[in-house]
């Protein structure tokens, strides 16, 4: 059982010696309420690296000599819980690891879960019907909600995990969608495949954002629904109708910084246009996980919704590499590891 931990705590980008790799014998269910499950691909999230650092968050931070904490799905090897049978599908945080040995205490606190693969694919399972979609839907939905049909809604990290469901959800709900994503090829897909309306190419030259909405959204902005944070934020800031609503769902543009995060220079639009700024964490509305995965696979189904996923090869040992596509946007789609075949 191969497991990937936390070796030291990275200053700005993790490196390889931030990780070091154990092998354990593959455990087997002993006492009542036990779980083993073997991993068949992990989530990889931007949130990894905030997990990384000793600070005070919404989580605790991961420990070092610790298996990275990782969102996954597998399937059941070994069972003495009647809840979890032997072969079907789970999902959960069990970490980074090819099996994992969950006593009954613990699996609550890491989301053990039966999943339905007649909903989605193993893939799907940690996309828009898993952590990332549940995000969306309730970043966009809550946070942002009531959404009425006809606002403008802009999304950064347009094609990735989150910002592409964001889009498809606001568009089944008749909003305008502009995504904002880093290069041509995934501008096109937003717009092409997805459906959005616009996508602006925030790699295209100096002022590409400014300048794109000012073409996308002349009347502004109803919503922002911001993953990366900066620059990005603060030149949307700008552009703000009244009553605008803003999701902080990530910064993804910061995770690495080695000096303190500047904060939002024109925050004072909010003033001007009575708008509101709030951040959320997807782990609060677990209670009601089971309206976002139904209405998004009820989408899939029609032929509504897509979703893309990014799935890399090499098992637990590509980990460290995986992870670091994130902050280089060479992922396009949800970032998947794949770890075995079913
Ligand atoms: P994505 O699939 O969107 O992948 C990350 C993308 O971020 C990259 O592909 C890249 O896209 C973009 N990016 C990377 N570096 C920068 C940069 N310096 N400036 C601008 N864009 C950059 O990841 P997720 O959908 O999983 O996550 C998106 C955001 O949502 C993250 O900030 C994450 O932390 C947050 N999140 C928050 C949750 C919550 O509960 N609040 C839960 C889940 C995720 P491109 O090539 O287009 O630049």
């Amino acid at each position: 059982n191969m497991q990937c931990r936390l070796a030291a705590r990275p200053i700005g980008l993790p490196k390889d010696s931030d990780w070091k790799f154990t092998e354990e014998p593959i455990p087997e269910a002993k006492t009542d309420g036990d779980v083993v499950v073997k991993t068949l691909a992990l989530s990889i999230d931007p949130a990894m690296r905030g997990w990384m650092n000793d600070a005070r968050s919404y989580l605790p931070p991961v420990q070092i000599d610790e298996v990275m904490r990782a969102g996954g799905v597998g399937k059941v090897v070994s069972s003495k819980n009647p809840k979890f049978t032997v072969g079907s599908h789970v999902s959960g945080s069990w970490g980074v690891q090819e099996y994992a040995y969950m006593p009954k205490e613990i699996q609550s606190t890491i989301g053990l879960t039966n999943i339905d693969m007649k909903l989605g694919n193993v893939s799907q399972w940690l996309n828009p019907l898993g952590m990332p979609g549940m995000t969306a839907y309730f970043g966009l939905l809550d946070v942002c909600g009531p959404v009425k049909a006809g606002e403008t809604i802009v999304v950064s990290a347009a094609s990735g995990a989150v910002g592409q469901t964001v889009g498809q959800v606001a568009k089944a709900r008749g909003l305008r969608v502009v995504g904002i994503a880093g290069g041509a090829e995934k501008c096109a897909f937003a717009v092409n495949e997805l459906g959005f309306d616009a996508c602006i190419d925030y790699k295209s030259g100096p002022k590409a954002v400014s300048k794109g909405l000012s073409e996308h959204c002349p009347k502004g902005v109803d919503i922002f629904f911001d993953n990366v944070g900066g620059e990005i934020l603060d030149t949307v800031m700008t552009r703000l109708r009244r009553n605008a609503r803003i999701a902080i769902c990530g910064a993804i543009s910061q995770y690495n910084n080695t000096t303190a995060v500047e904060g939002p220079a024109n925050y004072l639009s909010l003033l001007v246009n009575r708008a509101k700024m709030q951040g959320f964490i997807v782990f609060d509305y677990a209670p009601r996980y089971m309206e976002g995965i139904q209405e998004i696979s009820q989408l899939i189904k029609e032929g509504k919704f897509i979703s893309k996923e990014h799935v890399e090869s090499g098992g637990v040992k590509a980990f460290p590499a995986v992870l670091n596509k994130l902050f280089a946007g060479e992922n396009f789609g949800k970032l998947v590891l794949k770890i075995a075949d079913e």
